[in-house]
């Protein structure tokens, strides 16, 4: 399958059918049918075989489920803080439980490495749940003199390309703050989120406190449609074009409002750093969960000097990457997440190799089935190029050079978007001047893609406001004064 010097024997994943053929909307604490009898299939991006059938709600479900979580807001706003914490410590528990279940889903579902899913998603997911029971009953600490309250009811709405875990950023917040909860996962990816909803009702989480509305823009705006009329609060992860729009839709209901947005984001590379470590960053960077990352390292920005040398040795390391069968436990570069994502990416390439940038890829053969896209690098691009400004959200590098800290900065700060950023080297003075003077929500130094849930992530300018994880993220789910 692919051109790496080490012949690895294929190590498949055991897959044991766990789910049933055909899922609800999960409302009021169990699954109904969507009263719009519409239904669509989850598609298995590396096979394009369907993975289950699930509800494709409308406007009449998404009310449903807005009054099933109004109804549950008074007795769980007021529930014990160490009972909702007793709760968030048992959802987290069973998710570990049932955590190689839920990483085999998430790769048949999404097309996602399983060793990423297994070693990454899950226990991030878990943590998450974790971390916010410990918070339960201390908000009065997190906001010392504020008595805080619970929002009310929160609509949230999810993208497709960490779906568990984007569910957990932010149904854990949200209920450790006494909230009720309606979600609604990525039309590619609900599968897992179902699942959550089986373990919440197992766990025993009080009926209506967390409902799951699955399908797509639609439902989605069927949601912001209800901001002020019954949704206290929007979250919304995705794309910067349908942020705006969902800013435009809250505005004026009285509706809080957070948006994670995309991001273009920096990874720079100063001669004077461990190299091979660095590239070890770029590629984690780059072609972690095949490029779909809101931070991913998009931009690389190579000290002049040493442009040739790295890129000869990021070339030889991307070679070899695996590329194939997600459920195979050995494979680094998955199936990209839908077939509109792939045709995204190939109008990327198509413009990167247009406009003049030099095109190096692995030469791997491909799966004949699904949907996949071989790591590529492009060197030569200029700021004004296509690929070194849109948000490609696929496993495609655009590389460039500068030659002084000041030229880093003013480059890497040339975006509309302000998510992330990675600064490899060696001089401590240097590595904090960086980070100061770039403009993103967080800055990774000699690593990449680190996330903790006591760490606050989100973003600035078109990447969006509000922060999730950490006391930071609480302020989302709270309100304080007389005030909202
Ligand atoms: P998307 O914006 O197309 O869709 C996101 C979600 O919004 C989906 O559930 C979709 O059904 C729904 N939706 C679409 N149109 C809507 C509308 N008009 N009103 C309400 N809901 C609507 O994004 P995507 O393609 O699923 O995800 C990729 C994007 O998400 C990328 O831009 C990525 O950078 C971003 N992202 C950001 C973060 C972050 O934390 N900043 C994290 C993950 C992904």
């Amino acid at each position: 399958m692919t051109t790496s010097p080490f012949a690895y024997a294929p190590a498949p994943e055991s897959v044991r059918p766990v789910l049933k053929p055909s899922y609800g909307l999960f409302i009021g604490g169990k699954f109904v049918e969507a009263k719009s009898g519409k239904r669509f299939a989850s598609i298995n991006p590396a096979t394009e075989q369907p993975v289950a059938e699930v509800a494709d709600a409308g406007a009449e479900d998404v009310a449903r489920a807005v009054a099933a979580a109004r109804k549950a807001f008074p007795k769980w706003s007021k529930t014990k803080p160490a009972e909702r914490a007793k709760l968030l410590f048992r959802i987290a528990r069973r998710i570990q439980e049932r955590s190689r279940e839920l990483a085999v889903l998430e790769s048949m579902d999404g097309g996602k490495p399983i060793k990423e899913s297994r070693d990454d998603d899950l226990p991030l997911v878990v943590q998450h749940f974790f971390h916010h029971a410990g918070w339960c009953d201390k908000l009065t600490y997190a906001f010392a003199g504020a008595s805080p309250r619970p929002i009310g009811v929160c609509g949230q709405i999810i993208p497709w390309n960490f779906p568990l875990m984007m569910a957990a950023w932010k149904l854990a917040p949200a209920l450790a703050c006494g909230n009720t909860c309606v979600l609604k996962p990525a039309e590619t990816t609900p599968m897992t989120a179902l699942v959550l909803a089986e373990i919440l009702a197992e766990c025993g989480l009080p009926e209506g406190v967390v409902n799951i509305v699955t399908g797509g823009p639609d439902a989605g705006r069927a949601i912001t449609a209800l901001a002020g009329k019954g949704v206290d609060k929007v979250a919304f992860t995705g794309s910067t074009d349908v942020g705006k729009a969902i800013a435009k839709a809250v505005a004026g209901t009285g509706a809080k409002l957070t948006l994670e947005l995309g991001g273009k984001s920096p990874n720079i590379v100063f001669a004077d750093a461990a190299l091979d470590q660095a590239v070890e960053g770029v590629v984690s960077g780059i072609w972690f969960n095949q490029g779909h990352v809101c931070c991913a390292g998009s931009r690389l920005f190579v000290e002049e000097s040493i442009h040739d040398d790295f890129i000869a040795r990021l070339e030889r390391r991307m070679k070899q990457l695996r590329v194939g069968d997600p459920l195979d436990k050995n494979t680094d570069v998955g199936a990209i997440n839908s077939k509109a994502q792939l045709d995204t990416i190939r109008r990327y390439l198509k413009a990167g190799a247009d406009e003049g940038a030099t095109k190096l890829e692995i030469a791997c053969d491909l799966p004949k089935k699904g949907f996949w896209c071989r790591p590529t690098i492009f060197t030569g691009v200029q700021p004004s190029h296509t690929v070194a400004r849109e948000e490609i959200f696929g496993p495609v590098l655009a590389v460039m050079t500068f030659r002084t800290p000041e030229e880093a900065v003013q480059r890497a700060n040339n975006t509309t978007y302000g998510l992330s950023a990675g600064v490899w080297t060696e001089k401590a003075a240097r590595a904090l001047e960086m980070s100061n003077r770039l403009t993103a929500g967080v800055v990774w130094l000699n690593t990449f893609n680190r996330f903790d849930a006591s760490a606050p992530f989100g973003g600035y300018r078109e990447s969006g406001f509000g922060r999730e994880g950490g006391c930071q993220g609480l302020s989302a789910y709270v309100s304080i004064g007389g005030g909202r």
